[in-house]
């Protein structure tokens, strides 16, 4: 509390009373004065940028997962979509090429991708597992809340609002993030696409979309949703985002095979194609397909980057029950471990959980709340009970799974 003496003020920092410097600030417990603040400004300034030199210097090639090492952690979570994995690992490991170049370089153009697939394959879960492994700032966004400016629903803009949140709002972070968009053949041009329902054009919308895709300064409004005159927004550059865009394409296959059948006749090959299932056409998804079924074609130009996901069939959702590093059996194992109780599981439970995921059409989706509704009954007594070990048999399983009348309950997952 050295603020005075004989009534005048001093600085806390340099000691020099008023009258020899050319502004005093005082503060609540103390001064400073113009001099002192103006040293701190500098120190605090060229700490700050150390700071963040240490953060762009974590992008060393050296020390970045390569390629085959972002693959092998996605394949600890996730089962099968080879193809995919690849194209993602490459994707995401060239992203950070272009974060590490030098400036006057070649100009590496960024490789934002489109995944097509079924729900429920694997495309959320690719990019919450990829999130984890990265580096950058990662936001997962959803496209069916954005509508043109007017429409109820949230500006585009706003879909970098969450990458702006995922890095504590550090603009030059958000930068060099990745947005993973899913949903996003729900803006589809309607007209060309039976599926779609919503009356707002899909066209406004991926006009907005293609301004962040090519890279471009736009004003991101902090809280999200829709801007207003009186918010102050935060300038982003899209430059160095990449984006990687997820959507089921529902019907897809008719324009695939559409396509196929119309090239490849006069070849003998147009009535091999037709015997293929409808699903495994998925296979041969090209830019093409994705402009007959309403995406514009400066968007498909944006996202050059085009895989597919496979359908799950029952080998693989027997592989999901157990395989992922966070398999549903293996954190009930887990849990029940830390009663002190062991889980014996009997091979066919495991076949009886897949037919009926299939039997319901709920995929991957519907193995856990299967295995859960289940486990229900054991979960509740075992804790309190004096058992070691639980063995599920199959008849337990189809017990349990029909005392929960889980057919009914199954259309409101
Ligand atoms: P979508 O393709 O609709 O985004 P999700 O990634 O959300 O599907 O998958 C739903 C759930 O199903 C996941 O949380 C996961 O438990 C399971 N799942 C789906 N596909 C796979 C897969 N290929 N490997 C492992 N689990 C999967």
């Amino acid at each position: 509390m050295a603020k005075k003496r004989n009534d005048e003020m001093y600085c806390n920092f340099c000691g020099r009373g008023a009258h020899e410097v050319q502004l005093m600030l005082p503060g609540l417990n103390g001064c400073i004065c113009n001099e002192c603040a103006e040293r701190a400004h500098e120190i605090a300034t060229e700490y700050l940028h150390k700071v963040e030199d240490v953060k762009t210097a974590d992008l060393d090639l050296k020390t970045l997962p390569k390629p085959n090492e972002i693959k092998h952690y996605l394949d600890e979570y996730v089962i099968g979509q080879e193809t995919a994995k690849r194209y993602l690992s490459v994707a995401v490991y060239n992203h950070y090429k272009r974060l590490s170049q030098s400036k006057d370089d070649v100009d590496i153009e960024k490789s934002n991708i489109i995944i097509v697939g079924p729900t429920g394959t694997g495309k959320t879960l690719l990019a919450k597992t990829i999130a984890r492994l990265l580096r950058v700032p990662f936001a997962i966004v959803d496209a069916t809340v954005l509508t043109e400016a007017g429409y109820v629903g949230e500006d585009i803009e706003s879909l970098l609002t969450r990458l702006l949140a995922a890095c504590d709002y550090n603009v030059k972070e958000a930068e060099r993030g990745i947005v993973f968009i899913d949903e996003i053949d729900k803006i589809a041009r309607k007209g060309d696409n039976p599926s779609i329902t919503r009356d707002v054009s899909g066209e406004g919308v991926q006009q907005g979309l293609l301004k962040l895709l090519e890279g471009s300064i736009v004003n991101v409004p902090p809280a999200g949703g829709r801007k207003h005159p009186e918010q102050k927004m935060i300038a982003i550059d899209t430059k160095n985002i990449l984006f990687i865009c997820g959507g089921a394409f529902e019907g897809i296959e008719s324009k695939i095979a559409q396509r196929l059948n119309t090239h490849v006749v006069g070849f003998g090959a147009s009535r091999h194609i037709r015997q293929q299932d409808r699903e495994r056409l998925l296979h041969f998804v090209a830019p093409q397909d994705l402009r007959s079924y309403g995406l514009i074609p400066e968007i498909i130009g944006r996202l050059p980057v085009l895989t597919n996901l496979e359908p799950l069939d029952r080998d693989a959702l027997r592989r999901i029950l157990t395989e992922p590093k966070n398999a549903i059996v293996r954190q009930y194992t887990k849990l029940l471990e830390m009663d002190g109780v062991h889980l014996d599981i009997d091979a066919d439970v495991l076949d009886y959980v897949v037919d009926k995921a299939i039997e319901f059409k709920l995929g991957a989706r519907g193995l856990r709340s299967i295995f859960e509704t289940i486990m229900m009954d054991a979960m509740y007594t075992l804790p309190s009970q004096k058992t070691t070990t639980f063995r599920l048999t199959r008849d337990y399983a189809s017990q349990q799974l029909e005392k929960s009348h889980f057919e009914m309950l199954k259309n409101a997952l």
